[in-house]
């Protein structure tokens, strides 16, 4: 029936409520994925539902030709709350990123659209989104791709200064690589990429889609590397399960767009920007990034205390916050899917990332207790195989 686009655990989720999820069989599950860091306030947030109730029973679509409350009130907290003056809102990351892409290539104006990205990134499906994804697996049998997409070594700022010309307008990358593996970006690194933009006159564009909105702990990650960049894409935990995606930019870059430059019928949708307005307000209330925080590291010492206990399985923990990953050996590798399985079949939910990494995101309202419960789960799952 459907296209066999995704892989799928033999489950069929019926029900969820803060961390945990039943399937059709009644089987319950603690969901240390959260639909891939979307639901950062755990499934069925009560207050994220009321919201959505209210306003789908006011306004539900009246297309970006008129305002709507909803995506005024959003907008006005992005910009309250961020470098950024201006928002565009859309449906998802992939479109996020297409938005930056032309907005990168318009204010960049003529002969500039080369778009220099990271080995390892992901930003995206779409036709110029996987262009510019720096991992190879993902573009082929799609060729040719669009042009002006050009991918540096990780970690190399040398490397990444020759691969600037007179056409390039921007250089795009994710704070942390979340697909590539859980990578976060060393800082002087990222710090020297802001330079490298300023010397050259060039868009620092961030892909915040997954560790955006609260999950490194601040409400952007780019707020740790004490930058500013020129523009943010956001997208999966913006509304909690609600399909909507942002691109953040500044008045000046921001002006190179004008009416009939870019648009999206649903973006901005009411429901989904209800949705959204709940989850800002939690996440800015009164501690929860620093929640967020604290809960991070207690899941980055349980996952370093393993990486100790099974050297042989595991080479060692890292992430931000609640985006943590475990890299395997290389003699586990090949055998990451299986722990995702095993995990599966103890109830527990978690991927495998990269092809390198064990990945866990829990909703950012995950408790100690539940951190605990995953980490013995997992514990048990090592002493199974090292044994
Ligand atoms: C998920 C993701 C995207 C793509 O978002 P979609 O909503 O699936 O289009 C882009 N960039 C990053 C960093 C992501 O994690």
């Amino acid at each position: 029936m459907f296209i066999n686009t995704y892989g799928r655990y033999p489950a069929a989720m019926v029900e969820g409520k803060g961390c945990r999820l039943t399937d059709a069989d009644g089987r319950e599950y603690l969901d240390f994925l959260a639909g891939i860091a979307v639901c950062s306030l755990g499934h069925c947030h009560p207050a994220v539902t009321a919201a959505i109730c209210a306003q789908a029973g006011k306004l539900v679509h009246v297309s970006n030709l008129y305002h709507t409350l909803p995506q005024t009130e959003l907008a006005e907290m992005l910009v309250a709350n961020s470098f950024a003056d201006r928002v565009f809102m859309c449906n998802s990351g992939a479109e996020a990123n297409e938005a930056a892409i032309k907005l990168a290539r318009k204010a960049g104006g003529e002969g500039r659209y080369e778009i220099i990205s990271l080995e390892g990134s992901f930003h995206g499906r779409t036709l110029a989104a996987v262009a510019a994804t720096g991992q190879t697996k993902f573009h082929q049998g799609f060729e040719p791709l669009p042009a002006g997409f050009i991918h540096a070594p990780f970690g190399d700022l040398g490397e990444l200064e020759k691969l600037i010309t007179p056409q390039t307008c921007a250089i795009l990358c994710e704070p942390l690589q979340g697909e590539g593996g859980v990578r976060p970006l060393p800082v002087e690194y990222l710090r020297g990429i802001r330079a490298l933009c300023d010397q050259h006159n060039l868009l620092l564009i961030l892909d915040e889609i997954q560790v955006g909105m609260g999950r490194t702990g601040t409400l952007f990650a780019y707020e740790q590397f004490g930058i500013t960049p020129d523009i943010i894409t956001l997208a999966k935990a913006l509304g909690n399960g609600l399909p909507i995606g942002a691109l953040l930019t500044s008045e000046k870059v921001a002006a190179a767009f004008e009416p009939g430059s870019h648009a999206s019928t649903f973006g901005g949708n009411p429901v989904a920007c209800a949705a959204a307005v709940v989850v800002m307000q939690t996440m800015l209330g009164g501690g929860f990034l620093a929640e967020v925080r604290a809960k991070g590291e207690y899941l980055a010492d349980g996952l370093n205390h393993l990486s100790g206990i099974f050297p042989t399985i595991v080479a060692g923990a890292r992430g931000m916050g609640l985006i943590q990953g475990l890299a395997l050996t290389p003699e586990f590798i090949p055998r990451g899917g299986e722990i995702v399985n095993r995990l599966f079949a103890a109830g527990v939910l978690a991927n495998f990332a990269g092809g390198l990494v064990l990945r866990f995101l829990p909703p950012l309202v995950v408790s100690r207790a539940e951190i605990d419960e995953m980490l013995v789960a997992l514990a048990g799952i090592f002493t199974e195989m090292s044994g």
